[in-house]
């Protein structure tokens, strides 16, 4: 049995959420295929405080202040030795209430995404899992997908966003993978209950702290007392000496006093989780009648809490293109160029301040002081302006750090026709 519709979305994540919400409330018939049953457990908790903007269009921002989300107001940094230093406060450089933004539990966070879709007129099955595109004279035309009964269902459409995360189904089925060969990441995490959180309005910040090698943690105070808690570097370094994700986790601990010290006072829960294969991002963002979202487009190493962002702002921007190519009534590849650029000018931004992190001749606290004038950009970047010019920001952090040359693959698959 075939369905028509005028967008099919896969997945219901942050990406497939925003697309779907933005293109039915133009009055498009969007079907979401999401493979899970929501509310579902998902990592990436922490928000920055230009994924207000695109919430605000989708009108999510009443819905976050109405919730429970820890507020957060600031990102701080915290040496290896435990010393805390330099909290970049939003609100100095942002008088906009963006600038209070929040730390998330995705299950509740992705199930609002979800609900409000659906409030804007999108159809969203859940349990189904897309296996496959149906493609017709080389343009992608619909998918196959299958339920949880193991009944196969087709969907047609003259438009498909593949929003489908990190399994990253376009990618994958096409070969576009392409790692980022730097930024390879491993990350191990958990929770804790009743640890420590700083006073005032320091209790929901994230708080980035250094162990050896450049590895850090993430310590991201959440709702219910709750503390989402984890250790990203080397999966060499990580894993010397054992594969058991407790030990190297609790190992890890013991290197920051500063975590050491939050951490002693509360209880860890729930298992310990691993991820690995950090950054990478698709040779093509769009082939006909295919467009890439999200994460299934690209995904950049966690630490300046980026993947929601780019995730909305994509998802925003996708669902735009899509919008007038339907006007159009031509769906092919080359409608997607300009969303590519702008995402990829985006992530690029980021990118460059992720290099700079992980290089051992970097450190914010001497880059601050030695460019005062240049925090600023700095903060804009930390908080998701990323469309502007950042060329004399990545200029004097050159000075100090290895800058990468923008990655040239991400635009559309443009057929010669
Ligand atoms: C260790 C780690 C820490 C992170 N921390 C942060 C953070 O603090 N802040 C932040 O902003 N980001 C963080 N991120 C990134 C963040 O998790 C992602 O960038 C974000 O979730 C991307 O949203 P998305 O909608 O593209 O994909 P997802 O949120 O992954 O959603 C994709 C959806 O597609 C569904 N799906 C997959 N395949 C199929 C299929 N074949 N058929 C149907 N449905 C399918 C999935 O079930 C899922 O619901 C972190 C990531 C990692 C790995």
């Amino acid at each position: 049995m075939r369905q028509e519709y005028d967008v099919i979305v896969i997945g219901c994540g942050p990406a497939g959420a925003t697309v779907a919400a933005v293109l039915a409330g133009k009055g498009r018939r969007v079907v979401v295929l999401e493979r899970e049953k929501f509310p579902r457990y998902h990592i990436g908790e922490s928000l920055i405080p230009f994924t207000y903007f695109p919430l605000k269009r989708i009108g999510m921002v009443e819905k976050m202040k109405a919730s429970h989300f820890t507020k957060k107001y600031s990102v701080q940094f915290v040496t290896q030795d435990g010393r805390l230093s330099h909290p970049f406060y939003f609100f100095k450089h942002l008088q906009h209430e963006a600038a209070c933004t929040w730390q998330v539990l995705r299950s509740e966070f992705d199930q609002m995404l979800m609900d409000n879709a659906r409030e804007k007129g999108a159809e969203v099955i859940e349990e189904i899992t897309v296996r496959e595109f149906i493609q017709e004279n080389g343009y992608v035309t619909g998918v196959r997908a299958v339920t949880k009964t193991g009944e196969t269902r087709e969907f047609c459409a003259p438009l498909t966003a593949d929003a489908s995360g990190r399994d990253a189904l376009a990618i994958t089925r096409n070969g576009w993978k392409v790692r980022d060969p730097y930024l390879n990441k491993v990350a191990i995490w958990t929770y804790y209950k009743g640890a420590l959180r700083d006073p005032g309005i320091d209790e929901g910040a994230t708080t980035v702290a250094y162990v050896p090698e450049k590895g850090w943690f993430w310590y991201i105070p959440l709702a219910g007392d709750v503390v989402s808690v984890g250790i990203v570097a080397e999966k060499d370094y990580l894993f010397q000496g054992t594969k058991d994700l407790a030990e190297i986790f609790h190992r890890e601990v013991k290197k920051n006093r500063w975590i050491e010290e939050h951490l002693a006072v509360g209880e860890q829960f729930g298992p310990y989780r691993v991820t690995g294969e950090y950054s990478y991002r698709s040779r093509h963002c769009a082939a006909d009648g295919l467009v890439l979202v999200g994460d299934a487009f690209a995904f950049l190493d966690p630490v300046f809490s980026s993947g929601v962002f780019l995730a909305l702002r994509s998802g925003e921007l996708a669902a735009d293109a899509i919008d007038a190519a339907l006007t159009d009534g031509d769906y092919s590849a080359a409608r997607f160029v300009e969303y590519g650029k702008t995402v990829c000018q985006g992530i690029e931004a980021m990118r460059r301040l992720v290099y700079a992190f992980y290089d051992h001749a970097f450190s914010f606290r001497t880059f601050v002081r030695t460019y005062p004038n240049l925090i600023g950009d700095m903060t804009d970047c930390l908080i998701g302006n990323l469309f502007i010019d950042f060329d004399p920001l990545f200029k004097a952090v050159a000075d100090f750090a290895k800058v990468p040359q923008p990655l040239t693959h991400g635009a559309p698959l443009i057929a010669a026709k």
